[in-house]
């Protein structure tokens, strides 16, 4: 790992901080942990229980006061800048200025205590209301490709609705995914809010994550990762949001404005090399529009592979040989870096590989992650709104459509069935990037809560006065 001035800086500044914070503040050795960070799962849950019970008499106020410490921590330019580096540095995926991007779009656009909405009900039998209550202790899984911005999501939203959480992070992004944690603790502390909100333990690891997923005080799970853990919290027995794989297909039609369609796709496609779920992995264009749009991307920064021994090379590289997963050590890499490994050196303006494929090839089945994008003619719209509920694998969660015809755009969306659905536009539209509404990180398909908010972490309690109140 490369450390640069700043990061030493920053990190001379937050040793120093914690020092002088440690000494003045009882409460973190108190509470036991290291802001948040304990050494067994055990102690990390029943830290956290002990929180939210302390949590429930705090009030609303105190509680969006709380969302936006967090909110502020990893806003400051040194914080942010700091976790997007080691994000990138950490797991090797990723690049620094779209971490950036995502990391504060986290803190800006996450729903805090204002989705919360009650419901009334009034007439003669008196007032009734029903209210968003807390879970109580939600133990959340966080993934590599998202690690900073899934805690800070989560956070926001759990806290919100008045839980405590406990994470357990990809181990792969252990260091960053802790250090946001403490961050957020020390963020936390500094307005008198019950210490051990949101914990962690010192060594992430699929034992700790099981251990958490049966802590008895663990009343909601949350997996925002890939289809074995999303399956694994949905055996739980517990309550269980899963958040799992997509394999966002695009489709262009004949009536689309086909250069912003091509700008649009190769903008999504490489935004944090391909990292994000709802990024573009596949291209399903009508014939009479196909030959100008792969014209158009390459004009963006696509990078044509036509040679079908290249293919190949491409497809043993960055495949595994059971044909359904990437390798690992390609995803979230870029272009440049990917094309480099078979021999072909191109410059940094190469944003994305483009090859034209049919729907069989693993590059239009298997979730890749990384800035390789398919392109497949069909011959009419029909044709390519069948196929891209196919390649979506059922997973229902993110599709684009490049398209001026409103009929054949209802079409899709409604027989896709994701829970995001970018119309003209680049997939990140669909998380608030230059698209209108809020953000999520955690967006479950799966099991139907769709674009997680507080709410999605809160349970619909009802409290009935009989006989008053009532004053139409
Ligand atoms: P991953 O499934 O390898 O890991 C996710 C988390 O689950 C990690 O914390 C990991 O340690 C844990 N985990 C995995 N298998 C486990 C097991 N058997 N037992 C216990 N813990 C286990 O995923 P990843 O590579 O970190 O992330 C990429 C995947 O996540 C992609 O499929 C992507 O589409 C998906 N994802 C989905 C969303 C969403 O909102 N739907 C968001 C981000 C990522």
């Amino acid at each position: 790992m490369s450390i640069d001035e700043r990061m030493v800086a920053s990190i001379v500044k937050q040793v120093l901080g914690r020092l002088d914070e440690g000494s003045s503040d009882p409460r973190a050795s108190a509470a036991g942990g290291d802001w948040g960070v304990f050494d067994s799962m055990n102690e990390a849950v029943e830290a956290a229980a002990a929180a939210q019970r302390e949590y429930l008499n705090r009030s609303m106020h105190d509680r969006a006061t709380y969302v936006q410490a967090i909110r502020d921590v990893v806003l400051d330019e040194e914080n942010l800048d700091y976790i997007s580096r080691l994000a990138v540095e950490e797991t090797g995926m990723g690049g620094y200025e779209y971490k950036l991007v995502k990391n504060r779009l986290a803190a800006t656009k996450t729903p805090g205590i204002e989705d919360l909405t009650t419901e009334a009900m009034s007439g003669d039998d008196g007032l009734t209301l029903v209210e968003y209550s807390p879970f109580g202790v939600i133990g959340a899984i966080t993934p590599t490709t998202n690690p900073t911005e899934t805690i800070i999501c989560n956070s926001i939203g759990m806290l919100a609705a008045g839980n405590s959480v406990v994470f357990s992070p990809h181990p792969r992004a252990k260091m960053v995914s802790l250090h946001l944690i403490q961050l957020i603790n020390r963020a936390l502390a500094r307005l008198g809010a019950p210490a051990n909100l949101v914990v962690t333990v010192s060594e992430p690891s699929i034992e700790n994550t099981n251990a958490m997923m049966s802590h008895p005080k663990v009343r909601m799970l949350v997996a925002t990762g890939g289809p074995a853990i999303v399956k694994t919290v949905l055996s739980s027995g517990k309550k269980a949001i899963g958040a799992g794989a997509g394999n966002p297909p695009v489709v262009v039609d004949e009536t689309a404005d086909i250069e912003k369609a091509a700008r649009d796709i190769i903008d999504g496609c490489c935004f944090d090399y391909n990292l994000p779920c709802i990024a573009e992995k596949e291209v399903i264009v009508v014939d009479s529009a196909a030959d100008f749009l792969m014209f158009n991307m390459k004009k963006h920064g696509a990078y044509e592979v036509k040679d079908p021994a290249l293919i190949d090379q491409l497809v043993k590289l960055v495949v595994q040989e059971n044909g359904k997963s990437p390798k690992t050590e390609f995803v979230g890499k870029s272009a440049k870096y990917i094309l480099e490994q078979v021999g072909v050196n191109v410059g940094d303006d190469v944003r994305v590989i483009m090859m034209e494929t049919k729907e069989e090839h693993p590059f239009v089945q298997v979730e890749l992650m990384m800035p390789i994008l398919p392109v497949v003619r069909v011959p009419d719209v029909d044709a390519a709104i069948d196929m891209a509920i196919r390649v979506e694998h059922g997973n229902r969660h993110t599709a684009m459509m490049h398209s001026r015809n409103v009929d054949k755009l209802t079409k899709m969306a409604k027989l896709i069935q994701t829970t995001i659905f970018v119309k003209n536009g680049p997939s990140y539209a669909g998380i608030g990037v230059g698209g209108e509404g809020y953000t999520t990180f955690t967006i479950a398909g799966p099991t139907g809560e769709g674009l997680t908010s507080a709410k999605s972490f809160a349970r619909r309690r009802k409290c009935v006065l009989v006989g008053g109140l009532d004053v139409r």
